[in-house]
């Protein structure tokens, strides 16, 4: 099956072409023709599945031509949670728009930089607009633009911007939207509470699920390596040597350790850096497109690159301190192994998170057999009383979300050791 037998213009089709898609993939697939019957969208798919394509076409495809010189009135909002990947879906909606006569103008607002610019872009309207919820906010209050002519609503990591984090924000964009509307929810993984309150937004949805569990996919090869906590980062600097990873993603639990494991990296001799939150707006945008551009060998990064991040050719992931939970493996593991090209996720399970490394096995249906690398083999055994009183927290990371020991936990695992 090619792009032009899912009834796309011929612009649009060129320019898949263009961006060097041949065939469209499974997402892409299903969701096209649905969205362009109409219908709303509940779309579970892999990141880096082609998701962004997958609605973008579609949207470029519904919008009436503009008319030069006239106020352009807002059509498509995509909502997304993080900064980086608005720029991201920005850059593939211009990228599949560029062969058409009268391309859509394309807004990419979002926090942590100045509002300004941001006003100035929308002054003669935007087609598209994707956004952070809580900057559209900000420029909605600013009067830079309105909402009421919206026709389409995409939430892209929909379970994120439906969870409690954002919902506040959400709330109030959804108040500011025509009640009639098309709704294209899109996500690696849909928690039940998220499927539960999409259900209540979503109407009679088209239900895309392309593939359930990272482990159904085979382009990436999972590892887990048994190792004490203290020996990461040298056992890290060994694989990276040893085994030619010629750039690789480190996901650690906090800002600070971002910092120092990268220092330690970069002290012997591997360009890492770190990448975190708490960097401006202008270091992160650097410190990523250096990465991209091979200027490092290793990120060192939170949570915060989980998502989003489209790092083609993003050969090795690696799990330092494990995720908090189950989907959190899922969108981690996800930066390799992209569109169909291999990738390696590596974690690292030490003493104190063997507990908690199996219950992301449990969730992920994931049996892997546990490695040990010569020279680094572990020799630290878990505390029983810290495998009771925090179920496999990770160190450093503040235990599993949900999970921690409350202080009745606690009192019970002393009556019980002094028993
Ligand atoms: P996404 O899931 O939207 O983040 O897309 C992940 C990657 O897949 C991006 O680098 C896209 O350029 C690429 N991609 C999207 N659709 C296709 C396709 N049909 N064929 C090959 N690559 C694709």
């Amino acid at each position: 099956m090619s792009f032009s037998h899912l009834g796309l213009r011929p612009e649009l089709v060129r320019a898949t072409a263009e961006l060097g898609f041949t065939t469209p993939t499974p997402i892409q697939r299903d969701a096209i023709p649905a969205i362009l019957r109409g219908a709303d969208v509940l779309g579970s798919a892999q990141t880096g599945s082609g998701k962004t394509a997958a609605f973008a076409l579609p949207l470029l495809q519904q919008m009436p031509p503009g008319r030069a010189g006239a106020l352009r009135q807002t059509r498509a909002l995509v909502l997304v949670p993080t900064r980086e990947l608005a720029a991201q879906v920005g850059e593939v909606i211009r990228g599949l728009s560029q062969f058409l006569a009268q391309p859509p103008k394309v807004a990419v607002v979002f926090g942590g930089v100045s509002l300004n610019p941001q006003m100035m872009s929308l002054r003669a309207g935007a087609d598209v607009v994707v956004a952070t919820p809580g900057r559209l906010l900000d420029l909605v209050e600013h009067n830079a633009l309105k909402l009421s002519s919206v026709v389409t609503l995409v939430l892209d990591e929909a379970d994120r911007l439906l969870d409690l984090g954002f919902a506040d924000e959400l709330d109030r964009v959804l108040a500011l939207l025509p009640a009639k509307r098309q709704n294209l929810f899109f996500s690696a993984t849909f928690p039940l509470g998220v499927q539960a309150l999409a259900a209540t937004m979503l109407h009679e949805p088209v239900r895309i699920d392309v593939t359930a569990t990272v482990a159904d996919e085979p382009a990436i090869l999972q590892r887990a390596i048994e190792v004490d906590a203290g020996h990461r980062t040298e056992l890290l600097r060994h694989l990276i040597k040893t085994e030619s990873w010629e750039r690789a993603l480190v996901f650690v639990a906090t800002q600070y350790a971002t910092e120092h494991v990268a220092w330690k990296l970069y002290k012997n001799g591997i360009f890492a850096a770190p990448f975190h939150g708490a960097l401006s707006q202008g270091a992160r945008k650097k410190v990523l497109a250096e990465f991209m551009n091979d200027q490092w060998d290793v990120l060192v990064t939170t949570d915060l690159a989980a998502r989003g991040l489209d790092i083609v050719e993003l050969p090795v992931v690696v799990n330092y301190d494990l995720p908090r939970s189950a989907d959190q493996y899922v969108h981690r593991i996800g930066r390799t192994g992209r569109a169909g090209r291999s990738g390696l996720a590596v974690s690292f399970v030490s003493a104190q998170t063997q507990a908690h490394w199996r219950l992301i096995e449990k969730r992920q249906r994931l049996a892997l057999p546990r490695e040990q690398i010569a020279g680094f083999e572990p020799v630290e055994v878990a505390p029983e009383s810290v495998a009771d009183a925090t179920p496999g927290a990770p160190p450093g990371s503040g235990g599993i979300k949900g999970k921690r020991p409350s202080k009745k936990d606690k009192l019970r695992a002393a009556s019980a050791r002094n028993a």
